[in-house]
């Protein structure tokens, strides 16, 4: 299916929530599909539903966008030639097709009220009928009646008149489509009473006039597509090409990823929100990577690829229609390589409003601290997420450490000979240089000469200096806090084991 003209590919997304790991997904396809082809990439904002409105909703979808990197070509902020991109701004327009329709007959004015669509749905209920939905009752009123009904001023709807019986067909570039029934539509609603279009109409007269070659999005859209195509060919407009994604499963393939479900429920399990992956210490090089290998694949041999090579690989054809499930220990992996392959200049930038946030202090503090650049290489190789970073390091950035005495006895030592050797290697570090080739020979040396194991000092010495009995490699944090306070913290544990 080629079409001749020049790729227009969009995000539709409605701001009724935070903007969610599947779509982000299909913003991903989208704009690959648009920098491969040299298209253009455009965000519409679809509010029409007032109901649902949530007002942080857009930033919170333009905030994720830029963070993973992925622009648009037209849209809110940067505006374009196809505009307005509100749906809420373009109500003229929706509103002089469906005046089109309704002259040509395609759509008709339903008086029906609430009460009377209730007791409809009521009395199939009673008889234990499917709901089949409206039974076009308006369809077939009189100009009379119309007009009567006009007159007493009584609200309406424009619905669509759906062919009453036939199938709709429509080609899917990714999946085989089943005919649909179309006496299933029971006439569906253009614009509701308030005057605000519904989506479908929406979407179809927005795609057509924004020139949307291509229309990619989630599955669960795939029932539409028979009413949009009978829209598009009452209008007598081009139909756009489709490509419906496979749903992102839960690990374990159980079920939908559920836009509801909350953080940590379980080890392997997504979060729901890129605000949450993105507050959780995710890289956006990691995310960006992770979504385009839900459903797409860069190569059999590596799931590692860069922007880059995923522009110039993309094709729509090459998704897996299946749904699929990746877990979160996936991402983490993935997020531990891009943060190892960051400069460590780059990392601590990263990670300075993590640790800014928890260790409250503020960014520009820490930023001129003198034992951040000693810390971050050292824990550069084990981090899976820039949250993790905090309590690794905090030590540096406290005046004093809470820990229990008990861990300062080394296992196997009792609390007088942990004392003895705790109290030789401070006095040794008075004199020594604080470098890692100054720290290293000595400090083992002592250790022999005490009778006491490697280990077993330097354990004492990291609880002593850092509080913790995991943490980043023993010379690095010494020279990170410095002669001073690691001698201070030193004199300190040596009180606390007096104690015991
Ligand atoms: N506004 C719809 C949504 O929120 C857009 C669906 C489409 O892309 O057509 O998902």
């Amino acid at each position: 299916m080629t079409d001749p003209r020049p790729v227009r590919v969009r995000m539709a997304p409605s701001p009724t929530g935070y903007f969610h790991l599947g779509s982000a997904r299909t913003a991903l396809f989208n704009w690959l599909y648009a920098r491969h082809t040299g298209g253009k990439f455009i965000l519409r904002i679809e509010d029409t539903d007032r109901t649902r409105y949530m007002p942080d909703s857009l930033q919170d979808i333009m905030d994720s966008l830029h963070w993973l990197g992925l622009d648009w070509d037209e849209g809110p902020v940067v505006g374009g030639p196809y505009g307005p991109y509100f749906q809420s701004e373009r109500l003229a327009l929706y509103h002089e097709w469906a005046e089109r329709l309704l002259a040509a007959g395609l759509a008709y004015r339903c008086y029906c009220t609430e009460a009377r669509l209730e007791a409809l749905r009521e009395e199939q209920r009673a008889r234990k009928e499917p709901i089949i939905g409206y039974d076009r009752h308006c369809r077939t009123l009189t100009a009379v009646q119309r007009a009567e009904l006009a007159a007493a001023g009584a609200a309406s709807v424009i619905r669509f008149a759906m062919p009453l019986e036939g199938e709709t067909c429509f080609t899917d570039l990714l999946r085989k489509i089943k005919p649909f029934d179309n006496n299933q539509y029971r006439d569906p609603i253009l614009v509701k009473s308030d005057g605000f279009p519904t989506y479908h109409f929406a979407n179809v007269i927005d795609d057509h006039f924004m020139e949307i070659t291509h229309i990619l999005r989630g599955d669960e859209w795939l029932s539409s597509v028979p009413l949009h195509v009978n829209l598009y060919n009452a209008l007598g407009w081009e139909i756009p090409v489709f490509a419906h994604l496979p749903l992102i499963l839960d690990p374990g393939g159980v079920g939908k990823l559920s836009k509801r479900k909350k953080k940590g429920e379980g080890d392997e399990d997504l979060l729901t929100y890129i605000r949450e992956y993105r507050e959780a210490g995710y890289l956006p090089e990691a995310m960006f990577n992770f979504l385009a290998i839900m459903g797409w694949a860069y190569s059999a041999d590596t799931d590692l690829f860069s922007r880059a090579q995923a522009i110039a690989r993309f094709d729509i054809v090459d998704i897996n229609p299946a749904a699929g499930a990746l877990p979160l220990s996936k991402l983490q992996w993935m997020n531990g390589h891009y943060i190892r392959s960051l400069a460590p200049a780059d990392l601590m930038e990263r990670l300075l409003p993590f640790l800014a946030k928890t260790l409250g202090q503020p960014v520009e503090a820490l930023r001129a601290h003198p034992a951040l650049p000693v810390l971050v290489p050292l824990i550069q190789e084990r981090l899976k997420t820039l949250d993790e970073a905090a309590s690794l390091i905090d030590f540096a950035f406290v005046e004093a450490l809470e820990y229990d005495p008990q861990m300062l006895v080394a296992k196997g030592l009792t609390p007088a000979q942990s004392l003895a050797a705790l109290t030789a290697a401070r006095t040794l570090l008075a004199t020594l240089p604080f470098t890692e080739e100054g720290l290293d020979a000595p400090l083992r040396n002592l250790a022999d000469q005490f009778g006491v194991k490697v280990g077993q000092l330097f354990g004492i010495l990291r609880v002593a200096i850092t509080g913790k009995q995991v943490a980043p490699p023993l010379f690095g944090s010494m020279i990170a806090l410095g002669r001073e306070k690691t001698l201070a913290r030193c004199l300190r544990a040596e009180e606390l084991l007096r104690s015991l």
